[in-house]
Parts: structure tokens; C-alpha cells; sequence
């Protein structure tokens, strides 16, 4: 399969009496045991799911990397749809077959699970990550993550340390939006925001004095910074000639439609925070659940803090080496995984 890149391990998971098909994928555990979520998804065939696993346990690995945790690259698939085919004897059944490989993969939640879905898996594994009395919800964690990215990316192209009158579009006012709006807002940014529920938007005016656009238009803002943080695939042929930004840092995951759209947006000048790095707040939070030591938010928030740090590393690499940041973000996780250089 084109997706296949040298994954350790790929596992596929049944119970006839649950209905449980589901599929586990190990890319790498160089730098520890494999962390990542699972997502339940009615897919369209076994093809498609193995796909899914094989590319977004490889993404897990980056992601890990790049964020500095002691964890591999992992994710798990269940074939099914979450809200008619999800039962808790299914989800006990993926908690056993988590527990066989013994510490190998530790699941968290994902697109169709949910803190109680692990709650269950808890109940027959401890090799499980996000619940609720231990690093819960991780949107605050992800916000924080993309706030202090944008003051990397902003002193990096912009060289300027306040975002005291920065103008920054937001799209998706949800979880990690509505909260990352909250902190530019307190730190005297310009807001311009996009939601498709209006309600979300009104409020935004009225708490942070923001301007509403239409959903549709949000690339045209004239505005410092782009913050995607509700769809994927949103830079693409269409959107990226209207961008006006100077910078798109957001959380949403998978950004770019293609590769070659971070390197177009590196050609315009536009300085592009790779999404797997400065959305990595999430997951940085959850990892320190599943570490040795138990959870502490305060040491978990200082951790997602160096994303800062991680992303001016990024932005230095790709100028000095002229490549785009998103490559220069997978050279330097590939280091970290590969030390040797064996690929
Ligand atoms: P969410 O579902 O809470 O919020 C998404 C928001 O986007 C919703 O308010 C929705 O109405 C809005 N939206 C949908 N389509 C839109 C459109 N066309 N234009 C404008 N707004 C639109 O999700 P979230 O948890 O806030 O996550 C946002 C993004 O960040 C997602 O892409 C998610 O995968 C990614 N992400 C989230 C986390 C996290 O910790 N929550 C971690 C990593 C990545």
C-alpha cells in the first residue's frame, strides 16, 4: 500500500460476539511506546481503514517527535459508525486487544470517541490515555499550544514581540477557536472571525470586540496571521491566492490540501506554522497522563510553552536550508526518530 512506510507493527483486531473490527497501527516506537488516538469511522472498506491507520499512525510519529515526548507514532481504527454501531462491550473488546500488546500502543481518544469511550477501555487496560480525572478535555491545552506558535511565527516573519493591534482572522470559532480568540483578545489582537454557527460569531463580537465575516470570505481578510481551527484541507488552489496574511497558524489538522501548498505559500512569503507542530498542545497534554509520573498541569502547560521555541527552530531550518517549513519540520522529527539515518 502506497501509505505503508516501514510501520513496526499493523494489527487487526476482531470480536464476532461485539462486532469489533478494528485496526491498530504501530509506525514507530524508537523514542517510546507508541501514543495516539482512536477514531471510529464508518468506512467505506477495509482498504480505506487500513489506509487511514497507516497514515495518521505515521503522522503520530512526527507529531511526537516534534513536540520532544518520550512516546512513538501510533493510531487505532475502529470499522463502524460511532453513533449507531458504538457499544461499551465494543469498546471493552478494543480495550483487550489494546491490553495484548501490552504497553506497546496507549490509545487516547479521536474523531468518534470520547473521554467515556476510554473510561470503558480503562476498565480492561491501562493502556489508556484522556480521561477524565487526568488531563481531560485537551482543547485548552491545543489553544495554548497555537497562541504562543503564533508569537513565534509573528517575532520569527514580522519582528515583533507584543500582538498589541495584530489583526488575526480566525476560522472556526469551537473548542480550540473560542479559546484561542479568548487569549489574542487579552493580549490586545484585532479579531476578525468566521463561524458557520452565527451565534458562535455574535458572541465573539460582543466578548472580544471582534469583526464578523461571512464564512466564505475569510480568506480575504486583510489580516497579520490566518488562523485555521475548523477544517482540514483549507489552503489549497482555490483559497491560497486570496490569502493577504503574512502568516497561517492555526490548529486545524492537515491544513494544506497537498504538500506542494506549503511550498507555494513559502514562495509567496507567507510563513506557514506546520500544523502537526503547533497543534501538538493536545496531545503534549495528554502524554504527560500517560507518562511515569502521573499528570501535573502545570509542568504539562510548560511543556506545550516550547512549542514556541520548537517552531522558531522550524522557521530557522527551512531559511537556512530554503526549503519549505513544513519539510524542514519533517527533517527535523526524522532526526529524532532515526537517529541513524536507516530508513
Ligand atoms: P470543534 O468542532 O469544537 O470546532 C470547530 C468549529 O468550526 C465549530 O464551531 C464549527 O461550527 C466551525 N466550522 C465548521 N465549518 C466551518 C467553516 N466552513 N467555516 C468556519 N467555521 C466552521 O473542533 P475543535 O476541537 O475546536 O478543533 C478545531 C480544529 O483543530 C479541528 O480541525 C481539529 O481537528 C483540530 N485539532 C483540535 C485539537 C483539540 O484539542 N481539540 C487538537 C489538535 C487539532
Amino acid at each position: 500500500m502506497r501509505d505503508f512506510d516501514g510501520h513496526e507493527q499493523i494489527i487487526f483486531a476482531s470480536d464476532p460476539e461485539t462486532g469489533l473490527r478494528a485496526i491498530i497501527a504501530i509506525h514507530d516506537t524508537s523514542r517510546g511506546p507508541a501514543l495516539g488516538g482512536c477514531r471510529m469511522w464508518d468506512y467505506a472498506s477495509e482498504d480505506l481503514a487500513v489506509e487511514d491507520a497507516l497514515r495518521l499512525s505515521r503522522g503520530m510519529t512526527y507529531k511526537n517527535a516534534l513536540a520532544d515526548l518520550p512516546f512513538g507514532g501510533g493510531k487505532s481504527v475502529i470499522i463502524g459508525n460511532a453513533r449507531t454501531a458504538k457499544t461499551p462491550g465494543l469498546m471493552a473488546a478494543m480495550g483487550r486487544a489494546v491490553d495484548r500488546l501490552a504497553g506497546r500502543y496507549i490509545i487516547a481518544e479521536d474523531v468518534g470517541t470520547s473521554v467515556d469511550d476510554m473510561a470503558v477501555i480503562r476498565g480492561v487496560t491501562r493502556h489508556v490515555a484522556g480521561l477524565r480525572d487526568g488531563s481531560g478535555d485537551p482543547s485548552p491545552a491545543t489553544a495554548r499550544g497555537v497562541f504562543v506558535g503564533i508569537k513565534a511565527a509573528v517575532q520569527h516573519r514580522l519582528r515583533r514581540n507584543s500582538l498589541d493591534g495584530l489583526r488575526v482572522s480566525v476560522q472556526g470559532l469551537g473548542h480550540v477557536g473560542w479559546e484561542l480568540c479568548r487569549q489574542l483578545a487579552a493580549e490586545g489582537a484585532r479579531l476578525s472571525v468566521s463561524d458557520i454557527r452565527t451565534e458562535a460569531v455574535e458572541r465573539a463580537v460582543v466578548s472580544f470586540g471582534a469583526t464578523p465575516v461571512e464564512a466564505e470570505r475569510i480568506f480575504d481578510v486583510d489580516a497579520d496571521v490566518f488562523a485555521p481551527c475548523a477544517l482540514g484541507a483549507v489552503i489549497d488552489d482555490g483559497t491560497l491566492p486570496r490569502l493577504r496574511a503574512a502568516i497561517v497558524a492555526g490548529s486545524a489538522n492537515n491544513q494544506l490540501a497537498e504538500a506542494r501548498h506549503g511550498a507555494e505559500l513559502a514562495r509567496r512569503g507567507i510563513l506557514y506554522a506546520p500544523d502537526f507542530v503547533i497543534n501538538g498542545g493536545g496531545v503534549i497534554n495528554i502524554s504527560h497522563e500517560a507518562g511515569a509520573n502521573g499528570y501535573d498541569r502545570a509542568a504539562a502547560f510548560a511543556h506545550v510553552d516550547r512549542i514556541h521555541d520548537i517552531l522558531l527552530d522550524i522557521f530557522k531550518r527551512a531559511d537556512a536550508e530554503g526549503v519549505p517549513t513544513n519539510l524542514a519540520a519533517d527533517r527535523i522529527a526524522e532526526e529524532r526518530f532515526r537517529p541513524s539515518g536507516i530508513s
